[in-house]
């Protein structure tokens, strides 16, 4: 008899998506013990470098002193400890709006407020590229789902057009997010922001990876190009170094998540001492430290980019650059052959990219040196013939626009 899921196993292997995971054994940083080796490492989404920090260690070393380290209860319950409230309150003011509410991760924060915002009757709109998350909370909303092409502009118009034509009475929602979390790009959002104010829509935009990388204390692409959105994610866990996502908004916006996002209702609170770490790193993001680590990332952004992607005359939208490579084989190979310099850098494949666009992924963070970046780039330019005769690098800033 065979052994249930061998089978679905092997072909997995076989079309070079299996997954596996990496063992580390040391904090998170520019460079991390993986299984008896030390690796540069250009996986994380620790942009700030905040990761292992010593204000957010002391910060939650504290609140374990003072709170113990499991909740207990549910939010609703009895698990809201102060540091829980004392973040909400200190993701509202950090962002300039009336409220939050802070769950278990990012991915919670978007399963459980799609279906509280949306129901079988109104419509979701969706840039292809949204990450899973918030694939998942439009799928499990019961909305009609309208998908338009990365960025295009064109076709969201259209889908507006055809929600207010056909469902004149639905709560119209357009999902997107400010930095694209696989291509590095962001979203055109004035005129998202335009668009969906003409149609009478609601913006939720997803700021996982421009939280702490732009805008004003890191606040965010929202911040950078003054605009608004009606719902703000983010997560707590990649520039912010803790863990946790959240959702920003009207007051009325927040007490309506806490009746019925279903991720936060029905799930423990998140222990004290990651509520106290965050803090902690959003107190941070606000100091003149805070701007000085934002302006070190940028530098190496500036660097990567140069070295990298330098021909063309587009300026990098993020610290995430793609390196497509195209089949998932061969970005494999690509990935071990730059781990044997000393290097982690993911391979990215399907189902996290389309088929056929297996790509190196590089993150770059404010804790990287510049001989750390330009050993990458140098190893990069000595494989990249051996791997594979031709190459096309994506900066992160190539995805057509409108
Ligand atoms: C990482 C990520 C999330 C999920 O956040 P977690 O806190 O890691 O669960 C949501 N959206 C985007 C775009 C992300 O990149």
């Amino acid at each position: 008899m065979n052994e249930p899921f061998r089978d679905e196993l092997d072909q997995l292997r076989a079309r070079s998506l299996l997954r596996h995971l990496h063992e580390i054994g040391s904090a998170q940083g520019p460079s991390v013990e993986l299984v008896g080796q030390h690796l540069v490492n250009f996986s994380s989404n620790d942009y700030l470098g905040l990761a292992a920090d010593q204000r957010l260690r002391a910060a939650a070393t504290h609140a374990i002193e003072q709170f113990g380290v499991g909740a207990g209860a549910s939010r609703l319950v009895s698990g809201t400890q102060s540091p829980h409230v004392a973040l909400e309150r200190a993701i509202a003011k950090w962002k300039n709006l009336p409220a939050a509410i802070a769950f278990n991760s990012g991915y919670a924060a978007a399963v459980g407020t799609l279906p509280a915002v949306a129901g079988k009757n109104d419509v979701i709109v969706l840039d292809k590229l949204a990450h899973a998350s918030l694939v998942d909370g439009a799928r499990l909303s019961g909305a009609s789902l309208r998908i338009f092409p990365h960025n295009h502009l064109g076709k969201l118009e259209s889908h507006l057009e055809w929600a207010r034509r056909e469902k004149p009475q639905a709560r119209v929602i357009v999902v997107t997010e400010s930095v694209f979390s696989m291509d590095g790009d962001r979203a055109p959002l004035r005129e998202i922001v335009e668009l969906k104010s003409r149609f009478q829509a609601l913006l939720l935009l997803d700021e996982a990876h421009a939280v702490g990388v732009l805008g004003a204390s890191g606040c965010g692409l929202v911040a950078e190009e003054k605009l608004s959105a009606d719902v703000q994610m983010g997560t707590l866990s990649k520039a912010l170094g803790a863990a946790g996502g959240y959702i920003c908004g009207s007051a009325s916006l927040i007490e309506w998540l806490t009746n019925r996002a279903r991720s936060f209702i029905y799930s423990t609170a998140p222990p004290a001492a990651v509520a106290a770490a965050a803090i902690a790193a959003i107190e941070f993001l606000q100091r003149p430290e805070g701007e000085d680590r934002r302006r070190a990332l940028w530098k190496n952004i500036e660097l990567l980019h140069q070295l990298l992607v330098s021909q063309t005359n587009r300026k990098p939208e993020s610290a995430i650059f793609p390196f497509v490579i195209g089949q998932e084989n061969d970005a494999m190979s690509f990935a071990c052959a730059l781990q044997k310099e000393g290097f982690f850098v993911p391979a990215i494949r399907y189902p996290s990219v389309p088929r056929g666009s297996a790509r190196l992924r590089i993150t770059l963070t404010a804790a990287h040196t510049e001989s750390q970046i330009r050993a990458l780039v140098d190893s990069i330019r000595r494989l990249q013939p051996i791997i594979r005769g031709s190459l096309t690098p994506l900066s992160n800033a190539k995805a057509e626009k409108g």
